[in-house]
Protein backbone atom coordinates (compact mmCIF):
# COMPACT_ATOMS: atom_id res chain seq x y z
CA UNK A 1 0.00 0.00 0.00
CA UNK A 2 1.06 3.76 -0.89
CA UNK A 3 0.24 6.65 0.44
CA UNK A 4 0.14 8.34 -2.60
CA UNK A 5 -0.39 7.00 -6.33
CA UNK A 6 0.41 9.86 -8.96
CA UNK A 7 -1.35 8.80 -12.36
CA UNK A 8 0.40 10.71 -15.41
CA UNK A 9 4.49 11.43 -15.64
CA UNK A 10 4.49 14.75 -16.53
CA UNK A 11 5.41 18.22 -15.11
CA UNK A 12 1.82 17.84 -12.80
CA UNK A 13 3.14 14.59 -11.80
CA UNK A 14 6.52 14.86 -10.89
CA UNK A 15 6.09 17.93 -9.56
CA UNK A 16 3.68 16.04 -6.76
CA UNK A 17 5.63 12.93 -6.70
CA UNK A 18 8.70 15.45 -5.75
CA UNK A 19 6.30 17.62 -2.86
CA UNK A 20 5.14 14.49 -1.76
CA UNK A 21 8.05 12.26 -1.46
CA UNK A 22 10.00 15.34 0.49
CA UNK A 23 6.84 15.48 2.72
CA UNK A 24 8.14 11.48 3.24
CA UNK A 25 5.02 10.16 1.73
CA UNK A 26 5.75 6.99 -0.33
CA UNK A 27 4.58 7.46 -3.50
CA UNK A 28 4.14 5.11 -7.03
CA UNK A 29 4.09 6.81 -10.55
CA UNK A 30 2.18 5.42 -13.34
CA UNK A 31 2.95 6.31 -16.47
CA UNK A 32 1.56 4.58 -19.95
CA UNK A 33 4.24 5.97 -22.23
CA UNK A 34 6.97 8.34 -22.04
CA UNK A 35 8.10 10.24 -18.77
CA UNK A 36 7.50 14.01 -19.27
CA UNK A 37 4.30 13.16 -21.30
CA UNK A 38 3.59 16.01 -24.06
CA UNK A 39 6.40 17.63 -22.89
CA UNK A 40 8.86 15.54 -24.67
CA UNK A 41 7.28 16.75 -27.92
CA UNK A 42 8.28 20.28 -27.58
CA UNK A 43 11.36 20.72 -29.18
CA UNK A 44 12.72 24.27 -27.35
CA UNK A 45 10.78 25.86 -24.32
CA UNK A 46 11.95 29.24 -23.34
CA UNK A 47 8.92 30.47 -20.63
CA UNK A 48 9.97 27.92 -17.93
CA UNK A 49 11.64 30.35 -15.47
CA UNK A 50 15.20 29.16 -14.52
CA UNK A 51 16.09 27.87 -18.04
CA UNK A 52 16.65 30.28 -21.24
CA UNK A 53 16.10 27.61 -23.66
CA UNK A 54 15.38 24.00 -22.79
CA UNK A 55 14.40 21.07 -24.93
CA UNK A 56 11.08 19.23 -23.14
CA UNK A 57 12.74 15.94 -22.71
CA UNK A 58 15.85 17.57 -20.97
CA UNK A 59 13.56 19.47 -18.51
CA UNK A 60 11.71 16.28 -17.82
CA UNK A 61 14.33 14.24 -17.19
CA UNK A 62 15.52 16.76 -14.51
CA UNK A 63 11.97 16.59 -13.08
CA UNK A 64 12.41 12.99 -12.95
CA UNK A 65 16.23 12.22 -11.82
CA UNK A 66 14.63 14.78 -8.66
CA UNK A 67 11.67 12.87 -7.85
CA UNK A 68 13.94 9.37 -8.30
CA UNK A 69 16.92 10.89 -6.15
CA UNK A 70 14.01 11.15 -3.55
CA UNK A 71 12.96 7.87 -3.74
CA UNK A 72 10.33 7.50 -7.03
CA UNK A 73 8.86 4.49 -8.13
CA UNK A 74 7.90 3.76 -11.20
CA UNK A 75 5.70 1.15 -13.35
CA UNK A 76 5.28 1.80 -16.88
CA UNK A 77 1.93 0.43 -17.70
CA UNK A 78 -1.65 1.89 -18.70
CA UNK A 79 -4.33 1.95 -16.07
CA UNK A 80 -7.11 -0.59 -16.64
CA UNK A 81 -9.52 0.49 -14.09
CA UNK A 82 -9.84 2.86 -11.08
CA UNK A 83 -11.80 2.10 -8.02
CA UNK A 84 -11.10 5.50 -5.78
CA UNK A 85 -13.85 5.75 -3.73
CA UNK A 86 -13.84 4.95 -0.40
CA UNK A 87 -10.18 5.38 2.52
CA UNK A 88 -8.15 2.63 -0.04
CA UNK A 89 -7.98 3.67 -3.55
CA UNK A 90 -7.08 0.71 -6.05
CA UNK A 91 -5.53 1.46 -9.66
CA UNK A 92 -5.52 -1.24 -12.13
CA UNK A 93 -3.20 -1.22 -14.88
CA UNK A 94 -1.54 -3.92 -17.19
CA UNK A 95 0.90 -4.95 -14.81
CA UNK A 96 -0.85 -5.12 -11.57
CA UNK A 97 -3.06 -3.55 -9.02
CA UNK A 98 -1.76 -0.96 -6.83
CA UNK A 99 -3.78 0.39 -3.38
CA UNK A 100 -3.01 3.87 -2.29
CA UNK A 101 -4.65 6.08 1.17
CA UNK A 102 -4.69 8.82 -2.09
CA UNK A 103 -4.74 9.23 -5.66
CA UNK A 104 -3.67 12.39 -7.81
CA UNK A 105 -4.66 12.30 -11.31
CA UNK A 106 -2.38 13.92 -13.63
CA UNK A 107 -2.72 12.50 -17.25
CA UNK A 108 -2.69 15.16 -19.50
CA UNK A 109 -4.27 15.38 -22.91
CA UNK A 110 -4.18 13.87 -25.64
CA UNK A 111 -3.79 14.67 -29.16
CA UNK A 112 -6.77 15.78 -31.20
CA UNK A 113 -7.73 14.74 -34.59
CA UNK A 114 -8.59 16.34 -38.28
CA UNK A 115 -11.48 13.81 -38.00
CA UNK A 116 -11.04 12.95 -41.56
CA UNK A 117 -11.07 9.02 -42.63
CA UNK A 118 -8.16 9.79 -44.78
CA UNK A 119 -6.38 11.09 -41.19
CA UNK A 120 -6.51 7.56 -40.21
CA UNK A 121 -5.41 6.01 -43.14
CA UNK A 122 -2.21 7.74 -43.33
CA UNK A 123 -1.44 7.52 -39.72
CA UNK A 124 2.21 6.54 -39.40
CA UNK A 125 2.81 6.93 -43.21
CA UNK A 126 2.80 10.13 -43.20
CA UNK A 127 0.13 11.53 -40.79
CA UNK A 128 2.09 12.68 -37.26
CA UNK A 129 1.34 14.53 -34.09
CA UNK A 130 4.91 14.73 -32.94
CA UNK A 131 7.66 17.06 -34.66
CA UNK A 132 9.83 16.02 -32.46
CA UNK A 133 9.18 12.20 -32.85
CA UNK A 134 8.74 12.10 -36.60
CA UNK A 135 10.63 14.87 -38.16
CA UNK A 136 13.76 13.41 -39.15
CA UNK A 137 12.02 11.46 -40.77
CA UNK A 138 11.27 14.42 -43.43
CA UNK A 139 15.20 15.36 -43.97
CA UNK A 140 14.52 17.89 -47.34
CA UNK A 141 11.24 17.27 -47.86
CA UNK A 142 7.82 19.13 -48.11
CA UNK A 143 5.37 18.96 -45.16
CA UNK A 144 2.07 20.71 -43.80
CA UNK A 145 1.85 21.45 -39.95
CA UNK A 146 -2.13 21.93 -38.84
CA UNK A 147 -2.95 24.53 -36.65
CA UNK A 148 -2.81 27.92 -34.95
CA UNK A 149 -1.27 27.57 -31.03
CA UNK A 150 1.76 27.60 -29.78
CA UNK A 151 2.06 23.73 -31.11
CA UNK A 152 1.52 23.86 -34.26
CA UNK A 153 3.78 26.96 -34.85
CA UNK A 154 6.34 25.82 -32.62
CA UNK A 155 6.04 22.28 -35.13
CA UNK A 156 6.72 24.98 -37.62
CA UNK A 157 9.68 26.44 -36.57
CA UNK A 158 11.21 22.97 -35.65
CA UNK A 159 10.11 21.41 -39.39
CA UNK A 160 11.71 24.67 -40.81
CA UNK A 161 15.60 23.14 -39.88
CA UNK A 162 14.80 19.88 -41.12
CA UNK A 163 12.22 20.13 -44.45
CA UNK A 164 12.67 21.81 -47.64
CA UNK A 165 9.36 23.72 -47.21
CA UNK A 166 6.71 23.71 -44.48
CA UNK A 167 3.42 25.18 -45.09
CA UNK A 168 1.76 26.04 -41.72
CA UNK A 169 -2.04 25.54 -42.39
CA UNK A 170 -4.39 27.42 -39.75
CA UNK A 171 -8.21 27.56 -40.38
CA UNK A 172 -8.83 31.53 -38.93
CA UNK A 173 -6.81 34.42 -39.93
CA UNK A 174 -5.76 35.35 -35.97
CA UNK A 175 -3.27 32.88 -34.89
CA UNK A 176 -3.64 32.01 -31.17
CA UNK A 177 0.08 31.17 -30.75
CA UNK A 178 2.77 33.62 -28.54
CA UNK A 179 3.82 36.96 -30.08
CA UNK A 180 7.20 35.53 -29.44
CA UNK A 181 6.90 32.57 -31.76
CA UNK A 182 4.76 34.30 -34.50
CA UNK A 183 7.20 36.55 -35.00
CA UNK A 184 9.70 33.86 -35.85
CA UNK A 185 7.92 32.21 -38.07
CA UNK A 186 7.04 35.27 -39.88
CA UNK A 187 10.87 36.05 -40.07
CA UNK A 188 11.27 32.78 -41.82
CA UNK A 189 8.00 33.22 -43.74
CA UNK A 190 9.26 36.68 -45.36
CA UNK A 191 13.40 36.24 -45.72
CA UNK A 192 13.41 32.48 -46.88
CA UNK A 193 9.69 31.62 -47.43
CA UNK A 194 10.94 27.94 -46.07
CA UNK A 195 7.54 28.33 -44.25
CA UNK A 196 4.43 29.35 -45.84
CA UNK A 197 1.19 30.57 -44.05
CA UNK A 198 -2.06 29.54 -45.28
CA UNK A 199 -4.96 31.08 -43.62
CA UNK A 200 -8.72 30.62 -43.22
CA UNK A 201 -7.98 27.29 -44.75
CA UNK A 202 -8.85 23.44 -43.81
CA UNK A 203 -7.80 20.18 -44.75
CA UNK A 204 -10.46 18.27 -46.50
CA UNK A 205 -8.75 15.18 -47.41
CA UNK A 206 -5.47 13.59 -47.45
CA UNK A 207 -4.23 11.77 -50.52
CA UNK A 208 -1.82 9.29 -51.68
CA UNK A 209 -0.25 5.87 -52.44
CA UNK A 210 0.52 3.91 -49.42
CA UNK A 211 1.92 7.06 -48.28
CA UNK A 212 0.79 10.78 -47.89
CA UNK A 213 1.52 12.55 -50.98
CA UNK A 214 -1.13 15.83 -50.99
CA UNK A 215 -3.27 17.38 -49.32
CA UNK A 216 -6.40 18.41 -50.47
CA UNK A 217 -7.04 22.71 -48.70
CA UNK A 218 -10.61 24.19 -48.80
CA UNK A 219 -10.45 27.86 -47.76
CA UNK A 220 -13.15 29.25 -45.78
CA UNK A 221 -13.43 32.39 -47.17
CA UNK A 222 -13.16 32.15 -50.76
CA UNK A 223 -14.99 28.59 -50.85
CA UNK A 224 -12.26 27.41 -53.19
CA UNK A 225 -10.08 24.05 -52.91
CA UNK A 226 -6.83 23.61 -53.96
CA UNK A 227 -4.25 20.34 -54.07
CA UNK A 228 -0.75 20.88 -52.32
CA UNK A 229 1.94 17.99 -52.59
CA UNK A 230 3.38 16.44 -49.74
CA UNK A 231 5.08 13.97 -48.56
CA UNK A 232 3.85 14.53 -44.67
CA UNK A 233 1.18 16.25 -42.20
CA UNK A 234 2.05 17.16 -39.04
CA UNK A 235 -1.29 17.55 -37.17
CA UNK A 236 -1.30 20.05 -33.93
CA UNK A 237 -4.60 21.36 -33.15
CA UNK A 238 -4.66 20.81 -29.52
CA UNK A 239 -5.48 18.37 -26.98
CA UNK A 240 -8.22 16.50 -25.17
CA UNK A 241 -8.19 14.75 -22.00
CA UNK A 242 -8.06 11.00 -21.57
CA UNK A 243 -10.98 10.62 -18.50
CA UNK A 244 -13.04 7.81 -20.18
CA UNK A 245 -11.95 5.47 -16.84
CA UNK A 246 -13.41 8.35 -14.78
CA UNK A 247 -16.88 9.07 -16.38
CA UNK A 248 -19.56 8.46 -13.44
CA UNK A 249 -17.22 8.36 -10.93
CA UNK A 250 -14.97 12.01 -10.93
CA UNK A 251 -17.18 14.99 -11.93
CA UNK A 252 -16.27 15.90 -15.76
CA UNK A 253 -17.28 19.28 -17.47
CA UNK A 254 -18.98 18.78 -21.17
CA UNK A 255 -14.94 18.89 -22.88
CA UNK A 256 -13.75 15.67 -20.45
CA UNK A 257 -11.79 17.75 -18.42
CA UNK A 258 -11.48 17.34 -14.54
CA UNK A 259 -13.30 19.96 -12.43
CA UNK A 260 -11.74 20.54 -9.07
CA UNK A 261 -11.68 23.56 -6.65
CA UNK A 262 -8.54 26.05 -5.82
CA UNK A 263 -6.84 23.00 -3.96
CA UNK A 264 -6.75 20.35 -6.66
CA UNK A 265 -9.83 18.70 -4.70
CA UNK A 266 -11.96 16.91 -6.81
CA UNK A 267 -15.30 15.73 -5.70
CA UNK A 268 -14.31 12.04 -4.48
CA UNK A 269 -12.51 12.25 -1.07
CA UNK A 270 -8.55 11.48 -1.38
CA UNK A 271 -8.45 12.35 -5.01
CA UNK A 272 -6.92 15.23 -6.47
CA UNK A 273 -6.30 16.18 -10.09
CA UNK A 274 -3.34 18.13 -11.39
CA UNK A 275 -2.01 19.77 -14.65
CA UNK A 276 -3.72 20.03 -18.00
CA UNK A 277 -6.44 16.83 -17.23
CA UNK A 278 -7.86 19.44 -15.03
CA UNK A 279 -10.63 22.32 -16.58
CA UNK A 280 -8.58 25.57 -15.69
CA UNK A 281 -7.15 28.61 -17.93
CA UNK A 282 -3.63 28.91 -18.75
CA UNK A 283 -2.59 25.34 -19.31
CA UNK A 284 1.15 25.51 -19.09
CA UNK A 285 4.22 23.37 -17.75
CA UNK A 286 4.57 26.28 -14.88
CA UNK A 287 0.84 25.97 -14.07
CA UNK A 288 1.11 22.30 -14.63
CA UNK A 289 3.87 22.10 -11.75
CA UNK A 290 1.89 24.96 -9.75
CA UNK A 291 -1.06 22.29 -9.52
CA UNK A 292 1.03 18.93 -9.18
CA UNK A 293 2.66 21.30 -5.84
CA UNK A 294 -0.73 22.14 -4.35
CA UNK A 295 -2.61 18.71 -4.85
CA UNK A 296 0.62 16.66 -3.07
CA UNK A 297 0.19 19.45 -0.25
CA UNK A 298 -3.31 18.59 0.13
CA UNK A 299 -2.92 15.10 -0.05
CA UNK A 300 -0.05 15.24 2.60
CA UNK A 301 -2.22 17.06 5.01
CA UNK A 302 -4.78 14.90 4.40
CA UNK A 303 -2.90 12.12 5.44
CA UNK A 304 -1.38 13.68 8.00
CA UNK A 305 -4.39 14.40 9.43
CA UNK A 306 -5.82 10.47 9.45
P1 LIG B 1 -4.37 25.21 -28.69
O1 LIG B 1 -3.68 26.39 -28.12
O2 LIG B 1 -5.68 24.78 -28.15
O3 LIG B 1 -4.51 25.48 -30.25
C1 LIG B 1 -5.15 24.55 -31.09
C2 LIG B 1 -5.21 25.16 -32.47
O4 LIG B 1 -5.76 24.18 -33.36
C3 LIG B 1 -6.07 26.41 -32.54
O5 LIG B 1 -5.44 27.36 -33.33
C4 LIG B 1 -7.35 25.90 -33.18
O6 LIG B 1 -7.97 26.84 -34.00
C5 LIG B 1 -6.87 24.76 -34.04
N1 LIG B 1 -7.88 23.74 -34.22
C6 LIG B 1 -8.62 23.12 -33.26
N2 LIG B 1 -9.42 22.17 -33.82
C7 LIG B 1 -9.19 22.21 -35.15
C8 LIG B 1 -9.70 21.49 -36.25
N3 LIG B 1 -10.60 20.52 -36.10
N4 LIG B 1 -9.23 21.80 -37.49
C9 LIG B 1 -8.30 22.76 -37.66
N5 LIG B 1 -7.76 23.48 -36.64
C10 LIG B 1 -8.21 23.22 -35.41
O7 LIG B 1 -3.46 23.89 -28.61
P2 LIG B 1 -1.88 23.72 -28.58
O8 LIG B 1 -1.21 24.55 -29.59
O9 LIG B 1 -1.66 22.24 -28.61
O10 LIG B 1 -1.50 24.23 -27.14
C11 LIG B 1 -2.12 23.65 -25.98
C12 LIG B 1 -1.64 24.40 -24.74
O11 LIG B 1 -0.25 24.14 -24.55
C13 LIG B 1 -1.77 25.92 -24.91
O12 LIG B 1 -2.14 26.47 -23.69
C14 LIG B 1 -0.39 26.35 -25.31
O13 LIG B 1 -0.09 27.68 -24.94
C15 LIG B 1 0.47 25.35 -24.55
N6 LIG B 1 1.77 25.17 -25.22
C16 LIG B 1 2.78 25.96 -24.82
C17 LIG B 1 4.02 25.84 -25.42
C18 LIG B 1 5.13 26.74 -24.95
O14 LIG B 1 4.84 27.69 -24.25
N7 LIG B 1 6.38 26.49 -25.29
C19 LIG B 1 4.24 24.92 -26.45
C20 LIG B 1 3.17 24.14 -26.87
C21 LIG B 1 1.93 24.28 -26.24
P3 LIG B 1 -8.65 28.18 -33.40
O15 LIG B 1 -7.51 29.09 -33.07
O16 LIG B 1 -9.49 28.63 -34.53
O17 LIG B 1 -9.43 27.73 -32.22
Amino acid sequence: MYDIIIVGGGPAGLTASIYALRARKTVLLVEKMVIGGQVTQTDNIENYPGFESISGPELSMKMYEQAEKLGLKTVYSDVKSMQLEGDIKKVETFDGEFEAKAVILAMGAVARNLDIDSEREFRGKGVSYCATCDGNFYKNKVVAVVGGGNSSVGEALYLSNIASKVYLIHRREEFRAEKVIMQKVNEIAQTTGKIEIITNSVVKDIEGNGKVESIILTNLAEKTENEIAVDGVFVAIGRKPDTGLLEGVIELDASGYIITDEEMKTNVKGVFAAGDVRKKGLKQIVTACSDGAIAATEAIEMLNKR
